[in-house]
């Protein structure tokens, strides 16, 4: 066997596969070299999601015009020149392969003059150099990247949509935005202005990319602990978005796809989150460089802690503490609550004691019921909640059917309300409960109504009658580049069952019709729902994605919160035992669970 050493064209194509991924990983590496340049002014342009046309440009330091032609040669940085370097380095980029890798799979022409030097203009094409020549220009430095892989067309077979390389450089070019809000940034896609950003503070910064939506309900983050720095902001407690896209870490000014700060975040605020939900953060941590890894990557996106619990607890500090100074009127809340508590007739430590039988000492026999029920519960019902919630959403349908067929048949056609039926009444605004057959049914009063109105509207969509209102006021949503393809895309199957969604402006999709059936739906968390279960419709057929969104919108359909009538329990419960032989809402969640008397007895000892 003979070793060949590889030629370097050969070895740059083969290092470009690390480097240039995507075309957002070009403008990743272009842009931190502006950064690194000290620039305080970086223009960004791409055309057809960067694989026709990236060009950065800064006022960046320039490269002498002797220098020019290393820039391209793999290994070549100016910013590490020994393994010391390498220990201590906090620039971005320190390779040094960037250029050759993007050269190599390329035609690139880069511009540059420095403050007292020549400007020089070099273009290469695939590696090869095809002319240098002396220009003039401002000082800075402009890279223009063209027909992305044009050598290597394998890979660029493999580029996805030019509309999701674009959503990705968006997402890229917004994160610089919030790492480096003192740098002026303009964002320019297919000659369309995307972002502005005169150079600011963070605050600034989360403005021009997420609108005020999103700024108006956020709180400050200002927080030491040792030698580590949190700052940035966080969503106010009720404010939340049903995916993690509004995350941002950035450490050490570098951002980081990190779950350690996202988890912690996340952890600090699980209480008041409703699930699915997660908070909007911007946040800079700022720490010694030993403390954390940045080179785990190539990309250099993953980052390693030394100390993952530490950066965890300070996180949760500084988002608590954040969260609790602004809301004050909260923690009053709370303290007033713990006020109440105490004001309750306490038992002085001993006294007392002697004349009170051992058990009845303390409240805990009540603390501990709860759990003791709960476990009586799903022992005792055929149907375990947590295994429905696992059914694939597509496959609900069929497994429903199965399930109905396997129900004892009185639940199937008989009603409800046949037999002899004792409505109890309503609990939490949630739950109804009524006494049947020597049992207790807790009925979710939602799921059942959501229930109903999807098989109300299968009906009316099987028998074509659909009819849809438009709305005085259209609905409009602001929504990010990747948000709103998604949401064009099912365009037409949403028209089908009614709703009437078009792109309003840049950033914000407008709902003006909706189906007449579903007037009340709350198109807020229609939305959001949606957007939310972007990932779950990706591989779908049109059929399915409409069956989605025809559960989706009945959900929504239903307020929540209420009190209800005897009278509108009486109908709810009549509508369901006779149009409903499957007792699960269309989303897979139980309508009833039933709970025999022996079991409530055997709680409270009755018979064991
Ligand atoms: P690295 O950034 O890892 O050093 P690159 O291949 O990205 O390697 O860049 C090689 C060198 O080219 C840099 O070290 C820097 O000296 C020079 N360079 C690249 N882009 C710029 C720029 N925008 N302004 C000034 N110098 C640049
Ligand atoms: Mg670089």
């Amino acid at each position: 066997m003979k070793i060949n050493v590889l030629d370097s064209s050969i070895y740059n194509h083969i290092s470009a596969g690390e480097v240039v991924e995507k075309p957002a990983s070009i403008v990743k590496e272009l842009v931190e070299n502006s950064i690194d340049a000290n620039a305080t002014a970086i223009s960004i342009d791409i055309v057809k999601g960067g694989i026709d046309y990236i060009c950065v440009t800064d006022n960046g330091t320039g490269i002498e015009y002797d220098e020019v032609d290393k820039v391209f040669l793999p290994h070549a940085t100016s910013k590490v020149s020994s393994l010391k370097d390498l220990e201590a380095i906090s620039t971005l980029g320190f390779r040094g392969e960037a250029m050759a890798s993007i050269a190599s799979v390329a035609r690139v022409t880069l511009m540059t003059q420095t403050a007292n030097g020549h400007g020089c203009e070099i273009k290469i094409n695939g590696g090869v150099t095809q002319s240098k020549s002396p220009i003039s220009m401002n000082t800075g430095t402009s890279v223009a990247v063209e027909n992305l892989f044009f050598n290597t067309p394998v890979r660029l077979k493999f580029l996805r949509k030019a509309k999701m390389e674009e959503n990705d450089i968006t997402q890229l070019v917004s994160r610089f935005i919030f790492s480096h809000p003192h740098i002026k940034f303009d964002y320019t896609i297919d000659g369309h202005k995307m972002y502005s950003h005169y150079a600011g503070e963070l605050f600034s910064a989360m403005c021009c990319v997420y609108g005020l939506d999103i700024t108006q309900n956020v709180v400050k983050v200002d927080y030491s602990e040792g030698d580590v720095k949190v700052s940035g902001f966080v969503s106010k407690i009720g404010f939340s978005k049903p995916n993690k896209t509004y995350q941002t870490a950035i450490i050490n000014g570098r951002c980081v796809s990190d779950e350690i700060v996202s988890k912690a975040v996340f952890n600090a605020l699980e209480d008041y989150l409703m699930t699915r939900q997660y908070p909007v953060f911007i946040l800079n941590i700022d720490m010694p460089i030993d403390q954390v890894d940045v080179n785990v990557h190539p990309s250099k996106l993953n980052v390693r802690f030394a100390d993952p619990e530490k950066i965890t607890n300070i996180v949760m500090s500084a988002i608590r503490q954040a969260i609790f100074s602004a809301h004050s009127d909260f923690v009053s809340n709370s303290k007033a609550s713990e006020e109440v508590k105490q004001d309750l007739p306490v038992i002085p430590d001993g006294v007392g004691k002697s004349f009170m039988p051992e058990e009845n000492s303390s409240i805990q026999p009540v603390e501990q019921e709860p759990k003791l029920v709960e476990a009586e519960i799903i022992d005792y019902n055929p149907i375990n909640p947590t295994t429905i919630m696992e059914f694939e959403r597509d496959d609900y349908i069929r497994k429903q059917v199965s399930m109905a067929e396997t129900m004892p048949t009185d639940t199937k056609s008989k009603r409800i309300l046949d037999g002899d039926v004792r409505i109890i009444g309503e609990i939490f605004q949630t739950y109804i409960i009524i006494e049947k057959n020597n049992e207790m049914w807790l009925i979710d009063f939602h799921a059942a109504h959501e229930r109903l109105n999807y098989d109300r509207f299968c009906k009316i969509m099987e028998d074509k009658q659909l009819a849809t209102q438009d709305l005085l006021m259209p609905y409009t949503h602001r929504v990010n580049a990747s948000e709103m393809n998604y949401l064009l895309s099912i365009q037409e199957q949403l028209r089908e069952i009614g709703f009437e969604l078009d792109q309003f402006g840049n950033d914000e999709i407008k709902i003006s019709s909706v189906p007449v059936l579903l007037k009340d739906v709350n198109l807020k968390e229609f939305v959001d729902d949606l957007l939310f279960n972007m990932k779950l419709t990706k591989n779908k057929t049109p059929y399915q994605i409409k069956t989605y969104l025809m559960q989706s919108s009945c959900k929504n359909a239903v307020k929540s919160g209420f009190n209800l009538s005897a009278q509108e329990i009486d109908e709810l419960l009549g509508k369901l035992g006779s149009e409903h032989p499957v007792l699960l809402c269309p989303h897979g969640r139980p309508i009833i669970y039933k709970v025999a008397r022996s079991t409530i007895d055997k709680w409270f000892k009755r018979i064991v």
